[in-house]
């Protein structure tokens, strides 16, 4: 079965004209295509939501695309029930009947009651419909459930009860009406089934058809549901509930959609079936949770402890992965869009890796291992390949062509190597002992269906997109791209491509710090340079805090005349100058600017460069949502020397050359041919050491940062 291109669900009501302005109990409509969610529509009348639907699967069709549209009401009555009525179990006879009965208008008055009083009356005693709005109307419809037996007619359908839902459509009023619903749904679904095109299912023939009805059920994945309500403003539960089934549907393979639809029992042929119960958990996984939205980081966030003069660089980073947590929203993407993206949720298997036990080589299938010796086998006729299994049973004493990637067939869970092997093409010759299970993948040895693949706060790997795919997702949800505000200070700074006098320097620190956020996979945000004036830079930190969610800022960040950075961020109360035992490095100013983290990072390029892949990503990546990283680095030997005085940590510009740490010529900080010389960093702990060539030292590459 192909996929759908458009998946639509629909949350009827029975109820009257809804108000003008959007409320719940009233008519939704949701729809996803592909990676694309609309926002779902809201109609104030069945027949203004009827002549939609009509319309839009006209549109669709003539537009070439196929669409799968769910509608949040029973198909069918519990057995029995259609026959009773009508004389028929067939399904859509009951359809017919009521759509000659039941009357609606744009006000939404309508007979439905009257209409049940006639089914009731079908029965013998008491009818299974029951309650009404009023005591003293339709007396053949009782007011409450007491008495009515349910014992030739049950009260709830296999679907129901396999979905684990309360409600009956036997019951019209008093919340949840899903009996109403049904009778003002029923009536529209006989008439949607004569446009060209539309099968329902399960009843009708679906593989091929334009438009496929299918019964669904917002139940399943309720807790979705209430995850989005408590972020959604105005929180409208139907709203929610077909955003986010029509996501979770659309999200579905078209194989794993295949699965639910042929997933049902027997009696649904009488009584209908809800698409996916029984998946719940995969539909749920879908649907959300959708992350709530992120609160704000305390003022205090930044705050260090009181008295310490240096503060150790191990100490800084414990204080910054306490203290941040993730500032961004999340959206459902393509994983083929995923690449570099932080997720949002843990991502289950829907499928297990290997999906099925296949062969690992091409050769010989058949059952059981062998022991030592020469053995003879038979062949049969045919071969099992990658994609195109052997349909039927391999004999025991039998051997079968097989190709690597070939489902076993049934009767093989042994495969013997072509190369050991000599074939007339009627029989084979070999030598055991050969162990069962050999050159043979076992079913979901890899990943087993409903495991966690990956976890929420993993930054997406190229090598993570072939593990998704290959274990049946398509969508995830992700955080939305941490946007970076680069901006940077000095009177002397100009930009590169125009004049420089005397005194002034080309801004090398914003084209780097910009590359460093793309590399980094955040959204890079150029706020430009500013002059060393408080006026200007206050403006200007006023806009990047509109625009981002973090920024960067470089140079003026000390404690002298012309650091305004740090001057502007004491003024807010929510600054702090971070004196962190670490060379190349000035104080950082951190801070908040209208909520806004702000990283004001020392002007020097060197010390700007480190501080950033020291500091300021670890603690971006957590404000990103993603889990925090350590950078992982390796013990190399040295080839150089060097004494450091105890203290502080320091990190040299290195590279590594013959399996050697080369550090640069010069530690000079100003030096920037450095940074872009080397390939990576050189650690060397707080305390006093003398390296001597050969002697171990860390060594850690620049992507372990994340460049
Ligand atoms: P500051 O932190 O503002 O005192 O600057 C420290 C040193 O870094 C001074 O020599 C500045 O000229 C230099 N500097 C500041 N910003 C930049 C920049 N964007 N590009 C290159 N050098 C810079
Ligand atoms: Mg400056």
């Amino acid at each position: 079965m192909s996929g759908f291109d458009t998946v639509v669900i629909v949350d009827w009501s029975a109820g009257k004209r809804a108000p003008k302005r959007p409320t719940k109990d009233a008519i939704w409509i949701g729809i996803a295509r592909g990676s694309g969610e609309e926002e779902p529509l809201y109609f104030r009348s069945r027949i203004e939501a009827e002549a939609w639907i009509t319309h839009f699967l006209q549109t669709e069709n003539a537009a070439g695309r196929r669409v799968l549209m769910g509608f949040d009401f029973p198909f069918g009555y519990p057995r029995g029930t259609a026959r009773a009525v009508t004389g028929s179990n067939d399904v859509f006879a009951l359809w017919t009947w009521l759509e000659s009965r039941i009357r609606d208008d744009d006000a939404g008055e309508n007979n439905r009651f009257d209409v049940a009083e006639e089914m009731n009356r079908c029965f013998e005693g008491l009818g299974p419909f029951w309650g009404k709005p009023s005591r003293d109307m339709w007396p053949d419809v009782p007011y409450r459930k007491a008495g009515i037996a349910f014992e030739r007619i049950a009260e709830r359908r296999s679907a129901d009860v396999r979905a684990n839902a309360a409600s009956s459509c036997f019951q019209l009023a008093f919340p949840p009406t899903v009996g109403s619903q049904v009778l003002m749904g029923l009536p529209m679904l006989a008439r949607l089934r004569r446009l060209p095109g539309v099968a329902v299912w399960p009843f009708d023939a679906w593989d091929d058809a334009q438009t496929v009805l299918a019964e669904i059920w917002p139940g399943l994945i309720e807790p979705a549901v209430r995850q989005a309500l408590d972020a959604a403003d105005p929180p409208i539960r139907d709203r929610e509930q077909v955003r986010l089934l029509a996501r979770a549907v659309a999200g579905l393979t078209p194989d794993r959609l295949a699965v639910m639809m042929q997933d049902f029992p027997e009696e649904a042929r009488e009584e209908a079936w809800i698409l996916g119960a029984g998946h719940a958990e995969e539909l749920r996984a879908l649907a959300g949770p959708v992350p709530l939205a992120p609160p704000p980081l305390r003022n205090d966030c930044f705050s260090l402890p009181a008295g310490v003069d240096w503060t150790p660089v191990d100490e800084a980073l414990a204080l910054l992965r306490t203290r941040l947590t993730c500032t961004v929203g999340s959206e459902v993407v393509d994983i083929g869009a995923a690449q570099g993206r932080v997720l949002a949720q843990d991502v289950i298997a829907v499928r297990s890796n290997p999906p099925q036990a296949n062969s690992a080589v091409d050769g010989y299938g058949f059952a059981g291992g062998v022991p030592e010796g020469d053995h003879v086998l038979p062949l049969i006729e045919g071969r099992a390949a990658a994609g195109v299994p052997f349909d039927g049973a391999v004999p025991s004493g039998h051997a079968i062509r097989i190709l690597t990637g070939a489902a076993l067939p049934e009767g093989v869970d042994t495969v013997l190597l072509e190369e050991d092997v000599a074939s007339d093409g009627q029989r084979i010759a070999f030598r055991g002992p050969l162990k069962m299970g050999a050159n043979a993948r076992r079913a979901g040895e890899d990943v087993v269906e409903g495991a966690t693949a990956l976890r929420a706060g993993r930054v997406v790997t190229a090598a993570d997109l072939a593990l998704l795919a290959a274990v049946g997702v398509s969508r995830v949800m992700v955080r939305h791209r941490l946007r970076v505000a680069i901006l940077s200070t000095g009177d002397e700074l100009v930009e590169p491509g125009q004049a420089a006098g005397p005194g002034q320097i080309f801004d090398a620190n914003r084209p780097m710090l910009l590359g460093m956020i793309r590399a980094f996979g955040f959204q890079p945000v150029d706020m430009g340079r500013v002059a060393d004036d408080r006026a200007a830079l206050r403006a200007r930190l006023e806009s990047a805090a509109r625009q981002a969610d973090v920024i960067l800022t470089s140079g003026g960040a000390s404690a002298g005349d012309e650091d305004h950075v740090s001057a502007l961020l004491r003024e807010t109360g929510a600054m702090q100058e971070w004196r962190i035992a670490v060379k190349p490095g000035r104080p950082l100013a951190l801070g908040l600017w209208s909520g806004t983290p702000v990283f004001g990072l020392p002007g020097n390029p060197v010390a700007a460069m480190v501080c950033t892949l020291i500091f300021a990503h670890p603690a971006m990546a957590l404000l990103a949502g993603a889990a925090w990283q350590a950078p992982q680095g390796f013990d190399l030997p040295a080839a150089f020397e060097k004494r450091k005085k105890p203290g502080r940590r320091e990190y040299l510009r290195a590279r590594v050359r013959d399996g050697r740490a080369e550090v640069f010529k010069s530690e000079g900080s100003g030096r920037i041919s450095g940074l872009s010389w080397a390939e990576g960093l050189v650690e060397i702990g707080d305390g006093e050491r003398h390296i001597r060539p050969g002697d171990m030292v860390r060594f850690i590459p620049y992507g372990s940062f994340g460049l």
